[in-house]
């Protein structure tokens, strides 16, 4: 990589990229990369065409629609007790990966510290390399319980000390992709008070927010006391509309966080495109009849995939949200008598040697800082058809 930037040479290829390439060289059930085998309800889509035919096409302002920013201004309130003005609060980003970048590179000098929790969305590191900024590592670390895995537990000793540090910010996400965690009150409360104690900002990725089962209840840190000024709090349509391709998201938080926000999204993008933002407006007036529509299908493929897997004795963290099963890749690698080359980690050999066998996974070590914590894992999505959740076990079953 001769021309890239040695603070990018990285992270040049993302897992998911390679992954899905994979999966579709070798005609794999992909059960990586998270997206959809479907697409979102067709009214939102209509209200995209209709949007290209009967409104402008050309350039949105810079901080996105009002009609759009006035509705998530609402949504907030509504979902934190917030106020919310959207002329000065709201953001459009192109998806929450802008989101993500727009947030850092708005926050951050080089050589600033941003705590992270690991295992973490991919971009995270990425973008902190594009903001010459470091990241302190807080790990979450499984719970066995009688041979499962009843939580992944956010070590409070990491926590505690990455804080100490007074980073420029802590980011994290929840619902928690890769393993599905929805973060407790309690765990959100610790972290809401070591951000006012040691004055750091929270900047909370929440694309998986709607995307939450059983009794599990997602909270959006910024409604906790103290950290209404001091969170962004990002997210997107892609999720909860199963429309991943759209790429509509936005930072939410106050004048003063969303105005660094802006500056770099006037430089990165500028602008989303114009019908979209109409669509998503449309689609977030009836976010609870999709939401309705997909959890249903979303908590079924999470059992079906879950018991699945555990017939074929792999210990798993049922999760409580999100796209994705952690599971451990031990009794898969046995069956398929995985050996790592030399310097290959042993998740991404099980991953390379269960698409040969026509499953695509994802293998995690690439969303740690110290991959060692990820070494015995891998990350399943279960966001598709009840046929290819199927399709997928019954490759499983005849490794
Ligand atoms: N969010 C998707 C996942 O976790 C990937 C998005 C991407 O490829 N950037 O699988």
């Amino acid at each position: 990589m001769p021309h890239t930037a040695a603070r990018l040479r990285p992270f040049a290829t993302s897992i998911f990229a390679t992954m899905s390439r994979l999966a579709v060289e070798r005609g794999a059930v992909n059960l990586g990369q998270g997206f959809p085998d479907f697409d979102g309800p067709s009214w939102i889509k209509d209200a995209a065409k209709a949007a290209i035919d009967q409104h402008s096409n050309q350039y949105a302002p810079l901080p996105g629609l009002p009609v759009l920013r006035q509705r998530l201004a609402a949504r907030y309130t509504r979902d934190t007790g917030l106020p919310c003005d959207a002329d000065t609060q709201v953001c459009i980003t192109c998806g929450c990966t802008e989101a993500i970048a727009a947030a850092l590179l708005g926050l951050c000098n080089p050589g600033d510290e941003v705590a992270i929790v690991e295992p973490f969305f991919d971009s995270y590191r990425g973008c902190l390399a594009l903001a010459s900024a470091t990241p302190v590592p807080i790990a979450l670390r499984p719970v066995v319980h009688n041979g499962r895995i009843i939580d992944m537990a956010l070590d409070e000793g990491e926590l505690r000390a990455a804080m100490a540090r007074k980073p420029r910010a802590i980011l994290f996400n929840t619902p928690h992709n890769p393993t599905g965690k929805v973060f407790t009150p309690a765990e959100l409360a610790l972290i809401a008070r070591l951000c006012v104690e040691h004055d750091v900002i929270a900047i909370s990725d929440e694309v998986y927010e709607r995307l939450v089962f059983g009794g599990a209840r997602h909270i959006s840190i910024a409604s906790l006391p103290g950290m209404a000024d001091r969170t962004m709090t990002l997210s997107s349509i892609g999720k909860t509309f199963s429309l991943t391709g759209w790429k509509v998201g936005w930072v939410i938080g106050s004048p003063s966080l969303v105005t660094a926000a802006r500056a770099a999204h006037q430089q990165l993008t500028f602008s989303i495109a114009t019908p979209l933002q109409h669509a998503a407006a449309e689609a977030l007036r009836r976010e609870d009849d999709a939401v309705a529509e997909l959890l249903p299908l979303l908590a079924e493929n999470r059992d079906r995939l879950a018991e699945g897997l555990r017939r074929l004795d792999v210990e798993l963290f049922m999760p409580d949200g999100t796209y994705f099963i952690y599971a451990r890749h031990e009794a898969l690698s046995r069956r398929l008598g995985v050996t790592p080359a030399p310097g290959q980690s042993p998740d991404v050999a099980c991953c390379m040697a269960l698409i040969d066998r026509g499953i695509a996974a994802i293998p995690p070590t690439a969303f740690y800082v110290r991959p060692e914590l990820g070494a015995s894992m891998i990350r399943l999505a279960f966001c598709k058809r009840r046929e290819t959740i199927d399709q997928g076990l019954a490759k499983l079953a005849q490794l």
